[in-house]
């Protein structure tokens, strides 16, 4: 192999001709992100983030990807530029809105300070949440906000009442329910948007129900003429016992 010389951020730097721009960097201790590498493949430059700056003959920039740009002689390479920032920022959005989740995306974004713009959150602005929170549920705990170039769901701090209802009727799944050792906690992107301890069902012992939701409906039924007594039964026993109850009265009937 040919020995080259060739620059990397103004500094002088002896290499051998052939293998790649990524290797010498990382070679010579510059990180360099990337996701599709892997030394045992052929690199094949899908995820874009290892952009580095080549300066060409006429002094003219051009944006290339390290992983399957191969070292020649007089190479002058930066990898801090400016055009390498947005390169990198731009690559790094696009996987973002391909898996906005990925943690793997968010580590390199701090890890390499890249500035990530609003990550998408799944949801699609339908509001079906916002409406069925505060037209049926009635407890008006979710509402839209501008932030920045768009508008988000977010909860309204203390009214949510733990029902569920939003996280069933989100069509993206966006709004999260998660019970977990009797407590439900209901979120939207990182944001809480209610957390409730959970009540247990009398009959059968399950966790079931939050008790904030409990009295919103004992409130709302409480004044009924047929309500006569309160139970906390989850809606399998209550069907169970209601089945039963039928059958004995038609029973008596007969
Ligand atoms: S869980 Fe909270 S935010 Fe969702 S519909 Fe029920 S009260 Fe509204």
């Amino acid at each position: 192999m040919k020995n080259v010389k060739i620059h990397i951020d103004g500094k002088p730097c002896e290499t051998v001709e052939g293998i790649t721009v990524l290797e010498v960097l990382r070679t010579e201790g510059i990180r360099v992100p990337t996701i599709c590498y892997h030394k045992a493949l052929r690199p094949i430059g899908a995820c874009k983030l290892c952009a580095v700056e080549v300066k060409g003959g006429a002094g003219k920039s051009r944006v290339l990807l390290s992983c399957i740009l191969k070292v020649r002689e007089g190479l002058e390479i930066y990898t801090k530029s400016e055009l390498v920032k947005k390169a990198r920022a731009q690559a790094l959005q696009r996987l973002l809105a391909r898996a906005p989740r990925a943690e793997i995306l968010l580590k390199i974004a701090r890890d390499f300070n890249i500035p990530t713009g609003p990550i998408p959150d799944g949801c699609l602005r339908c509001r079906l949440c916002v409406r069925v929170c505060k037209e049926v549920v009635g407890a008006g705990a979710l509402k839209m906000e501008k932030r920045g170039e768009d508008s988000y769901v977010v909860p309204t701090e203390g009214l949510c009442i733990g029902c569920g209802t939003c996280a069933n009727i989100c069509p993206t799944h966006s709004i999260r329910l998660e019970d977990k050792d009797g407590v439900r906690t209901l979120s939207i992107r990182e944001e809480i948007i209610g957390i409730h301890p959970l009540i247990r069902c009398e009959a059968c012992g399950r966790y079931f129900a939050s008790q904030k939701f409990l009295s919103h409906v004992s409130e709302a039924a409480g004044s009924h003429v047929d309500v006569k007594a309160h139970h906390c039964y989850c809606p399998t026993c209550a069907k169970l016992f209601s089945d039963r109850a039928k059958s004995s009265s038609r029973f008596k009937r007969i």
